[in-house]
């Protein structure tokens, strides 16, 4: 009846086939979870012109602060080559210590773990001094539109404010306790275009090759590099991610060509510092581009990809050290503050209050036969157990 026990919490979410946008019952498992230990839960669905609608779940233990919010997400990616599972994908099965499905370390297990946690909490101690709620998405997979911005929009519209959040992604890379993460780095993409002029390739100052000029921008682009990392952060990387020509003959010269690039950068830089410095190095290598001698500068354009990933750090201490503290009391290691790795929804709550991470291992997430030790699933949920105690200030217990 509670939701003391994480395995039974993660089984029943396994079986719901919530691929995204698909609410698949998942949240209404969770709504199951949740209501006898006295949340007041609102389900709001959030819609746009053009995506799907997507369902999500605000719920709320207490009515006054301090205020601790679990975010996640209940949608899951496709299953892949259904066949390839050596256990169904939402069967939940057990097999040799460990639980089979699409979801389970990502990230319905962090989501079952933290129910029990909860749970385990009420039942020695009440109802917290203060309030906790769960921040649940089903768009956290797919366009992110409908998720969790909105959601926090919504709640925020109605008053709701948070003092610190815990995200239940999988964030641990082998081994329980490896590593929470702190902050992300930020994400900025772009497309260049070079225009030249087709024509024979056995004439070439009768036309423009695009392709000399797109070589000499995208390698302005990857050298020198952008940093050398900073005290939280690894140094920014560009990548270019493809470069098109889209050319059938070998003896016509093209008349343009274009090239798509991300930067994963760190806190030396924000999203406009970035732009500026990377249109000061595209101007520069149209200039003087040594594969075109004695032509005039590189015409090409640019086009930013919409909504970059902005970097961010949390240095909100009591939150910190109540988790790490937390994962070192239960696992007896001190776990990695880390910034690595790719964009989460921290990103969009970090706006709203200081946020960390730390949840499952994450090797097996996305990939056919996701599953997790279910020894796993009892330690994190007293971690998250101990880290509400001791965010609580109930470190003494
Ligand atoms: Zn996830």
């Amino acid at each position: 009846m509670t939701a003391i026990d994480p395995v039974a919490n993660l089984s029943a979410l396994i079986r719901c086939p919530s691929v995204t946008p698909a609410e698949g019952g998942a949240l209404t498992a969770l709504e199951a979870m949740l209501k006898p230990l006295g949340f007041v839960v609102d389900r709001v669905t959030a819609t746009e012109d053009g995506t799907p609608d997507i369902e999500n779940l605000y719920a709320r233990l207490g009515t006054d602060g301090p205020h601790l919010m679990f975010a996640g997400h209940t949608d899951v990616v496709p299953v892949g080559d259904e066949a390839a599972w050596t256990h169904g994908p939402f069967s939940a099965d057990i097999a040799d210590g460990e639980m089979y499905g699409r979801g389970a370390v990502d990230m319905k297990g962090g989501i079952a773990c933290f129910a029990a946690a909860v749970a385990r909490h009420v039942e020695k101690h009440g109802a917290p001094e203060g309030s906790i709620s769960f921040l649940i998405t089903g768009d956290e997979e797919g366009p992110a539109i409908n998720g969790t911005t909105k959601l926090l929009e919504w709640a925020a519209a109605k008053g709701e404010r948070w003092d610190a959040c815990l995200v239940g992604e999988p964030t641990n890379p082998d081994q329980l306790g490896d590593m929470i993460k702190i902050g992300r780095r930020g994400s900025l993409s772009g497309t260049i275009t070079v225009h030249g002029v087709q024509g024979h390739a056995a004439y070439p100052h009768l036309a423009d090759s695009p392709v000399r000029g797109i070589l000499s921008l995208t390698q302005a682009l990857m050298d020198p590099p952008f940093d050398g990392g900073t005290d939280n952060f690894q140094p920014s990387n560009l990548e270019v991610t493809t470069i098109d020509v889209a050319n059938t003959a070998v003896n016509v010269i093209p008349s343009k060509a274009s090239a798509s690039f991300n930067i994963r950068f760190n806190d030396t830089w924000d999203a406009d510092s970035l732009k500026a410095e990377i249109i000061a190095r595209l101007d520069r290598a149209a200039a003087e581009s040594p594969l075109r001698p004695a032509r005039p500068p590189v015409r090409y354009d640019l086009v930013w990809s919409e909504r970059p990933s902005h970097v961010f750090i949390t240095r909100n201490n009591a939150l910190i050290a109540s988790l790490s503290g937390a994962v070192e009391a239960v696992t007896g290691r001190e776990p990695k503050l880390s910034t690595t790795g790719g964009t989460s929804d921290a990103r969009f709550i970090k706006d709203f209050c200081p946020v960390v991470e730390f949840g499952l291992v994450g090797q097996t997430m996305h990939m056919v036969d996701e599953r997790v030790a279910v020894a796993d699933l009892e330690t994190l949920t007293r971690i998250y157990e101990t880290f509400i105690s001791r965010w609580f200030g109930h470190a003494a217990d």
